[in-house]
C-alpha cells in the first residue's frame, strides 16, 4: 500500500481548533496517523513531503457549484453553448477546482440535463481528475420563473436553461426524469433572481408543487437543493425538508427560527460572492455599482449580510461557494468566499476554514470520514505555502496551493522538486497522474 508522510507541517485539522506542528501519515486512501511534535510518524517505505512548517489542511468542499457555467458575462452564453463543447468545458473546470484545493463539490444545477451526471461518473471512474462530486439536475422551474428562457421557436429540450414545469404532475415527471438520468439531488428554483429580470423576493411555486418534489425525492432516496432568496422560499425549504438552501438572503425572523429549529438537517450556502462581485466587481462587463444597485443587488447584499450574521450566531451551518463561473467571478476563485464570510457574516478565519472543510464533509454526507485531518479519515489534503488563517486570500492563488491530494493520491505537487529525468519526459509537469500514465504506456510498449 502506498504511504505518504507529511512531516513538520502546521496542522489545521478542520475542526476550527488551534493549529500545531506535527506529522501526518497517509496509507492507501486514508490518513492513518496524525502526530504533534516532538512525536513523529514512521517514514519507513513512505514518500516524504517535507513540510518545513507549511500549512496542512483538509481539502475544501464547494457547496454550490455550477461546473457548466462557462465564465462568460451572461446566462444566455451558458444556455446556448453546444452540448459537445459544454461537456468538455465541464471536464476542464473540474480539474481547475481540484488544482485549487477543492477536493469535493456539490453540483447545484447543470445547464443541460446530463452534464453533471456524466461528469461525476467520469471522475468516479478515474477517467478525468476532479473533486468528489455530487451531481445535480437542471434547475426545475415554473413558467416565467428563473430558468424559463424558452421561446415558442425553441424546439430542443436541451436549449432550455431549466426544466419548466407547471403543476404537481409536471414536477413529478421532471423529478423522475432527472432521477432516471442518475442525479444525486434535485434542484428547484423557489425564488427569483435580479439578473434574470425577476425580483429576488418572488416565490413562484405553489405549496403542492414543492410537496410533490419532496415526495418523489423521498421515494427515490434523493436529496434536494433550492435557489431560495425570498423569505417564503426559505420556509418552503424547511417545511418540505429541502436540505441544501442556497442564498436565503431575505430570511425573516420566522424563517430564521425555522432554520434554527432544524439546523442539524439544513445547510445554507449563500453564494455571497455573487452579491458582492456583481455589485462591486462587474463594471467591466456593464454592471457598474449604480446598475447593480438599480437591479437590487446592493440592497440584497445588505439584507443578506444581516440575516447571515444572525444565522451564524444561531449555529446554522453556512458553507462557502456559490455561482462562480461568470466573467466577474470565474471558476477557481471560489476561496474569495472565505474572506467574504469574515467581512460580511462575522466569522473568524478559523470558522470560515472549518466551514470549507469539516462542514464540507457533512454536506457531502460523509461526516465520519471527510473534512478533517484525523486518523481514519479519507486523505483529501491540501498543503499551502503561508498561513491562510492570517491571509485567506492565499487560497485563491494557484502558486500557494502547493500540493493537493485526493483519496490518498497526489493530484498536484509543486511542493517537491521534480527529478531531472521526469521533467525531461513530462515537459516539466510533476503530476503523478501523468507519470502513472506514462509508465503504463511504456509498460505496454515493452
Ligand atoms: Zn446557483
Amino acid at each position: 500500500m502506498t504511504r505518504t508522510a507529511f512531516t513538520n507541517v502546521r496542522i489545521f485539522d478542520g475542526s476550527g481548533a488551534d493549529t500545531y506542528l506535527g506529522d501526518v501519515l497517509v496509507e492507501g486512501k486514508r490518513i492513518v496517523q496524525v502526530t504533534r511534535l516532538p512525536e513523529r510518524v514512521s517514514t519507513d517505505d513512505a514518500r516524504v513531503i517535507e513540510g518545513r512548517g507549511r500549512f496542512l489542511m483538509p481539502g475544501m468542499t464547494e457547496a454550490h457549484t455550477h461546473f457548466s457555467w462557462n465564465d462568460q458575462p451572461s446566462l444566455a452564453a451558458i444556455q446556448f453553448m453546444p452540448p459537445e463543447e459544454h461537456m468538455l468545458w465541464c471536464v476542464r473546470v473540474a480539474k481547475r477546482y481540484l488544482d485549487m484545493g477543492w477536493t469535493s463539490a456539490i453540483g447545484a444545477a447543470a445547464a443541460k440535463p446530463r452534464l453533471d451526471v456524466v461528469l461525476r461518473n467520469a471522475i468516479d471512474a478515474g477517467e478525468f481528475p476532479g473533486p468528489r462530486y455530487l451531481a445535480g439536475s437542471q434547475e426545475i422551474t415554473t413558467i416565467g420563473a428563473l430558468g424559463d428562457n424558452t421561446l415558442p421557436h425553441m424546439k430542443f429540450e436541451e436549449l432550455s436553461f431549466g426544466s419548466v414545469c407547471s403543476g404537481p404532475e409536471e414536477i413529478r415527471r421532471s423529478a423522475r426524469t432527472f432521477i432516471k438520468y442518475g442525479v444525486d439531488h434535485l434542484k428547484i428554483n423557489l425564488s427569483g433572481e435580479y439578473i434574470a429580470g425577476l425580483p429576488a423576493e418572488m416565490s413562484p411555486f405553489a405549496e403542492e408543487e414543492v410537496a410533490m418534489l419532496a415526495q418523489e425525492a423521498k421515494r427515490y432516496g434523493k436529496r434536494m437543493a433550492a435557489h431560495a432568496r425570498s423569505s417564503e422560499s426559505v420556509k418552503q425549504c424547511v417545511r418540505h425538508g429541502i436540505e441544501m438552501v442556497y442564498h436565503a438572503s431575505f430570511a425573516d425572523e420566522e424563517a430564521l427560527d425555522m432554520l434554527e429549529a432544524a439546523k442539524d438537517k439544513h445547510f445554507v450556502a449563500p453564494g455571497i460572492g455573487w452579491l458582492i462581485r456583481t455589485t462591486y466587481h462587474a463594471a467591466e462587463f456593464g454592471i457598474t455599482e449604480a446598475v447593480a444597485t438599480q437591479m437590487g443587488y446592493k440592497r440584497e447584499l445588505e439584507i443578506a449580510s444581516a440575516s447571515l450574521r444572525a444565522m451564524h450566531q444561531r449555529g446554522i451551518r453556512i458553507l462557502p461557494g456559490g455561482d462562480y463561473g461568470f466573467a466577474w467571478m470565474p471558476h477557481g476563485t471560489n476561496a474569495n468566499d472565505l474572506q467574504y464570510f469574515v467581512d460580511y457574516i462575522g466569522m473568524t478565519p478559523a470558522e470560515a476554514l472549518r466551514a470549507a472543510t469539516q462542514l464540507g464533509g457533512q454536506i457531502m454526507q460523509r461526516p465520519d470520514e471527510l473534512g478533517l485531518l484525523k486518523a481514519g479519515y479519507l486523505a483529501d489534503i491540501v498543503l499551502v505555502d503561508g498561513n491562510p488563517l492570517e491571509n485567506l486570500a492565499l487560497l485563491t492563488d494557484p502558486a500557494k496551493i502547493q500540493l493537493v491530494m485526493k483519496d490518498g493520491a497526489i493530484h498536484k505537487d509543486c511542493a517537491t522538486p521534480v527529478p531531472d529525468d521526469a521533467a525531461l519526459h513530462l515537459g516539466g509537469t510533476s503530476s503523478p497522474l501523468v507519470e502513472e500514465g506514462v509508465k503504463e504506456a511504456l509498460a505496454e510498449m515493452l
